[in-house]
């Protein structure tokens, strides 16, 4: 069961069932073990049955001034996530949250090759979007050799970006090929990510998962139908909804698609927020 717990002011999220009802949707059909290793998050690099809720478990107790807002949480909410940006797609990402009135959450890398489009980070913060921390390289080979190597790689999207936003501020991230990935373990061995799971919080980092993929990054480019009914399948009956999407130069119609992915949650009641609105900062 999916349980809300509040305690101080601060919410506690038991979510295991949501992520399983995801996973029994979206990765139990073996769709994703043809696609090639390569950048971008792959689902196959997934477990088929997660072992937690889509995020850190919260501390046991942080200091109330750690909440961003103390804005109560909606019934039915839903975090639009988009990662591997920014890109060449991000502005007409932000084009159609804006014309929305949506706020989302970028987890954001700078392998480099996006080096000229990090400036958007800028834009997307100034509109009031959420900036979040995925990898500098996305390169699981590198960044998955060893719990110093994850942290490493941090630093260094840290360093890249932070012209472009105040990065004392970036508390949450989400790990490439989510926390409960198995390709982890062909580079640093099977316990890995628990490891750095634990640094986490001693860190002051929360990661996020999610329970709903759009399926955007899958090979053979899917259409933005594709996607809208993706996301309508995975959402099922679920009412707290984390979304992954990408943000990549091969993921332009997610953008397409876009318009239609926000009527459809707000025909069926669903409250737009930002990660850290809804999750508990670390
Ligand atoms: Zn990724």
């Amino acid at each position: 069961m999916v349980s809300w717990l509040r305690a101080n002011g601060k919410i506690l999220f038991r979510g295991a069932a949501l992520l399983l009802a995801g996973a029994a949707a979206g990765f139990g059909l073996g769709l994703f073990f043809a696609v090639p290793a390569g950048p971008g998050c792959q689902e196959s690099d997934l477990t088929p049955v997660p072992d937690t809720g889509f995020a850190s478990p919260a501390p046991e107790a942080a200091p109330a001034s750690s909440l961003p807002q103390e804005e109560p949480v909606p019934e039915k909410w839903v975090c639009l996530t988009f990662d591997d940006g920014p890109s060449k797609t991000t502005p007409a990402v932000l084009d159609v949250l804006n014309a929305a009135g949506v706020k989302a959450t970028f987890f954001v890398v700078a392998t480099g090759y996006n080096e000229k489009y990090l400036p958007l980070i800028a834009d997307a913060a100034a509109a009031g979007h959420q900036i979040a921390l995925h990898s500098a390289s996305h390169e699981y080979s590198d960044i998955y050799q060893s719990a110093d190597a994850y942290w490493q790689d941090i630093e260094l999207l840290k360093e890249r970006i932070s012209p472009y936003v105040n990065t004392a501020s970036l508390h949450y991230l989400r790990f490439p090929g989510g926390s409960t990935n198995t390709v982890s373990r062909r580079y640093g061995g099977r316990g890995v990510m628990a490891e750095l799971k634990q640094q986490c919080a001693e860190k002051g980092y929360a990661y996020v998962d999610w329970n709903v993929c759009a399926e955007d990054a899958v090979g053979g480019k899917p259409s933005a139908g594709t996607i809208y009914r993706n996301v309508v399948r995975e959402t099922g009956k679920q009412t707290q909804c984390i979304v992954l999407m990408h943000d990549s130069a091969t993921t332009r119609t997610t953008a397409e698609a876009l318009p239609d992915i926000i009527q459809w949650y707000r025909d069926q009641g669903f409250t737009f927020c930002r990660v850290e609105q809804v999750l508990p900062a670390p």
